[in-house]
């Protein structure tokens, strides 16, 4: 693999992943290592960091989804972006191999510093069909995915006679009972009462919502009676809550639920519509790395937030969010380390830029990370929701207003600030926005269809039989 020349030949910062600690990384350095001779690089398969605790609002249709991100190339001006994924790390090289997302021809970078900060993935397990009928909320195209999903489904299930088709269409299952969970199932079924309404040939009624959960409770990070007063309220709302309950097959979209930990069998139905939510995990691409990492794939760090290996920290290298294993140092999080949240990550990432310039410019001092959980904020639709703030509990409108205003407060930048607020003035406004939006995955069909000469009349019986659908929704040639 060749070196590649077209980029700054400055001694660099490479920072491998642009979400919450790549964006402040390099926002908060770009400016001051350019001044010293250096550059920051970051490389993203995606040219935008995305605002995660915003998925499930977008995925509810409260905010737009390319408000809920923040664009690489607006707002880090000096820093060399490259849209790729970073395959592999050999940092006894200082070498990064790159892969182009335009699956351009791959290439090494060298640095003087990397950070590791690509976040987590999804964590799946091995259950027959989740694969093929499963969605995550991991990234805003699964959001506007999810969204498009439920209204289509709402929209055609009002189009059929009652029946196990339409029970199928109109069941919308969640897996995983933790914060993004219950946010998605709350704005969701918001949602789809809002479209509901619309609809004269459905009741809310036909529709059904499930929440399946493994343990015996929701939502870890609150206490245990706003929890007992989460599942309550979202049964008051018509969900099933479905506590010690797993999912042990979805194959063809025919969940098969157990009870747990006996795994006798719960309950068994078919939905489209399957959102997994049960957890995240290190980002895999630690492993094509020299770097030391845990038992649980993290890679390890110590408390100033250097990669750190049996014989102590490693120079050059640093690590935060939810790729690492930071410990915590005020006793708190889970097992001794930081827990994987955007508290931490925006916090930390503040904190390793700093780190960082005092370690290359001798300015102010390497310092340690230490952070108390604030708490947790989360919203359940329209005016409800549930917080835990220093230990201060708070339920329906005033939770949904301190869930509303940390977030608005918390979104990076301000004009995106700015434009996530005016979504929310205007769904307050004129509701939510319900429309499907069609052929979002054949955006090409009309203009087929429209360029497709019509058939000449005697042919036409036999051409009509013998066509067959492309990848883009359009008869294709035979
Ligand atoms: C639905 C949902 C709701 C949430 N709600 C909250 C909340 O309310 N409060 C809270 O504190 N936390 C919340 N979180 C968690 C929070 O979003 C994460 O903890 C935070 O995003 C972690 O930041 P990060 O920078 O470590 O990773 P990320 O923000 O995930 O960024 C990782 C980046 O790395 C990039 N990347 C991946 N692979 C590569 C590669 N090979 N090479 C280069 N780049 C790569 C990705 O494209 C991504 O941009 C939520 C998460 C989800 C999914």
């Amino acid at each position: 693999m060749a070196l590649n020349q077209q980029f700054s030949d400055r001694p660099r910062i490479l920072v491998v992943g642009g979400g919450y600690v790549g964006l402040y990384v390099a926002h908060k350095l770009q400016k001051k290592v350019k001044s010293h001779g250096g550059i920051v690089t970051l490389v993203d398969p995606l040219p935008y960091m995305t605002y995660q605790p915003f998925l499930p609002e977008v995925a509810g249709g409260n905010i737009e989804a390319r408000h809920a991100v923040v664009s690489h190339r607006t707002h880090l001006k000096q820093t060399e972006l490259i849209t790729g994924k970073v395959t592999g790390i050999d940092h006894s090289r200082r070498t990064a191999m790159i892969a182009p997302a335009d699956g351009g021809e791959p290439f090494e970078l060298t640095y003087r510093d990397v950070v590791m900060a690509a976040g987590s993935i999804t964590r799946t397990f091995p259950i027959d069909g989740l694969k093929d009928q499963g969605i995550g909320l991991k990234t805003i195209e699964e959001a506007v995915a999810l969204r498009n999903q439920v209204l289509e489904r709402i929209e055609t299930g009002s189009l059929m006679d009652a029946g196990p088709e339409r029970d199928r269409a109109l069941t919308f299952v969640v897996v995983g009972g933790g914060f993004a969970g219950i946010e998605t199932i709350t704005e969701i079924e918001d949602m789809a009462r809002a479209a509901v309404k619309k609809n004269d040939r459905l009741e809310h009624a036909d529709l059904r919502f499930v929440m399946v959960e493994a343990m015996g409770r929701i939502m870890p990070e609150v206490t245990e009676p706003q929890a007992v007063w989460v599942v309550a309220h979202l049964r008051s709302r018509g969900i099933q809550v479905k506590l010690n309950t797993s999912l042990a097959s979805a194959v063809d979209g025919r969940l098969k639920l157990i009870n747990m930990p006996d795994k006798t069998p719960a309950d068994e139905f078919e939905t489209d519509t399957l959102i997994w939510t049960a957890g995240v995990q290190a980002n895999p691409m630690v492993r094509s790395s020299d770097f030391p990492i845990d038992e649980r794939g993290r890679l390890r760090a110590n408390a100033e937030l250097r990669i750190t290996g049996d014989d102590g920290p490693i120079d050059g290298a640093w690590t935060a969010g939810d790729v690492a294993a930071v410990p915590d140092l005020t006793g708190g999080g889970v097992g001794g380390f930081c827990v994987p949240n955007a508290q931490h990550a925006v916090r930390q990432a503040k904190l390793l830029a700093k780190n960082i310039y005092a370690q290359n410019n001798g300015v102010g001092r390497v310092k340690e990370y230490k952070h108390k959980n604030l708490g947790a904020v989360a919203g359940f639709g329209q005016y409800k929701g549930v917080a835990n703030i220093m230990g201060f509990g708070m339920r329906g409108l005033p939770a949904w207003l301190a869930h509303r205003g940390y977030h608005g407060m918390a979104m990076p930048m301000f004009e995106r600030k700015f434009r996530v607020v005016s979504n929310w003035i205007l769904s307050f406004v004129f509701g939510r926005d319900t429309t499907q939006l069609m052929d979002l995955q054949t955006p090409k069909r009309q203009f087929r269809e429209a360029a497709t000469p019509p058939p000449k009349k005697a042919e036409a019986p036999a051409s009509a039989g013998a066509a067959k659908a492309d990848s883009y929704g359009a008869p294709a040639k035979s």
